[in-house]
């Protein structure tokens, strides 16, 4: 997609599943489950969406999908599917690894960090891209390195160490521009340093939501995952976003939503609904 100067890829690593409790929070299943049906085991399907954005000189890459790390017993817990994964997609987009300048991260979970690294021939972990610079908030990498009961098993070390380890990974203390047209803005809420991503160009604006809005159905501003670690940190971000959204009219990316990459947020009659963009 062309969008102003820029070139905006959306990409693919694959489903999984998160249980759909935890996945709406204080929204009752009578109502989540009309707009995303749970399997037999209360889980609901997800995408996992890395937006690739090219400016000419610089090619982003935001977030990297789960990866291929995961042993046997998570792959199952979280029915990872990666038939179709990020390898794919960046082939889709006539991309190589090593044509990647810089991943940047919404924030360190294993469902946005996992591809960040992989495993050498030998099982060493390596960092993935490798000419990448990787750019990652600081105090979100304190929290992600600084890890207690309640976010230890979405903070995976595997996942980030290495890259500081390798010496590729550049930490950020604040809100930063990451490439001509592309700024990282803090919403807090989901983890306190977890961050969007605002892509401008020619007068529009596209956002990459990550755990902001995960998908078309977190539209509406009380639902909310409950694995937000500040919910009412995230109600209060998302009430001033959507709304602009909204009246300026951004082409917002849904990291997680299972069929719909991107689309444009509308109010009609006081309800809110998502209008898709194909491409
Ligand atoms: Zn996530």
């Amino acid at each position: 997609m062309t969008f102003g100067d820029l070139e905006l890829i959306s990409l693919f690593d694959g489903f999984f599943r998160l249980d759909g409790g935890a996945m709406f929070g204080v929204v009752p299943k009578t109502l989540w489950e009309k707009r995303t049906p749970a399997d037999d085991r209360n889980r609901i399907t997800l995408g996992m969406r890395p937006l690739l954005v090219r400016t000419g000189a610089t090619t982003v890459l935001i977030d990297a999908g789960i990866g291929d790390k995961m042993d046997a017993k998570n792959t199952a817990i979280y029915a990872i599917d990666r038939s179709r994964s990020l390898d794919h997609s960046l082939a889709d987009a006539g991309l190589a690894a090593d044509q990647i300048d810089v991943v940047l991260a919404s924030h360190l979970h294993f469902d946005h960090a996992g591809g960040f690294t992989s495993r050498d021939a030998a099982g060493s972990i390596r960092p993935r891209f490798a000419r990448a610079r990787y750019v990652a908030r600081t105090a979100e990498w304190e929290d992600a390195t600084h890890p207690h009961e309640r976010n230890r098993a979405s903070y995976l070390q595997e996942n980030f160490v290495p890259l500081m380890t390798a010496g590729v990974l550049e930490l950020v203390p604040d809100d930063a521009v990451i490439a001509p047209g592309v700024r990282t803005v803090r919403t807090g809420g989901h983890t306190m340093h977890h961050q969007i991503v605002m892509i401008e160009s020619g007068g529009r604006t596209a956002v990459f939501t990550a755990d902001l809005i995960p998908t078309t159905a977190h539209v509406d501003e009380p639902w909310i995952m409950a694995y937000d670690l500040y919910p009412m940190d995230t109600l209060a971000f998302k009430r001033t976003f959507v709304r602009d959204a909204i009246d300026r009219e951004y082409l917002i990316f849904f990291e997680h939503d299972p069929a719909i990459a991107a689309g444009f947020i509308r109010e009609k009659n006081g309800r809110k609904y998502v209008e898709p963009v194909s491409r």
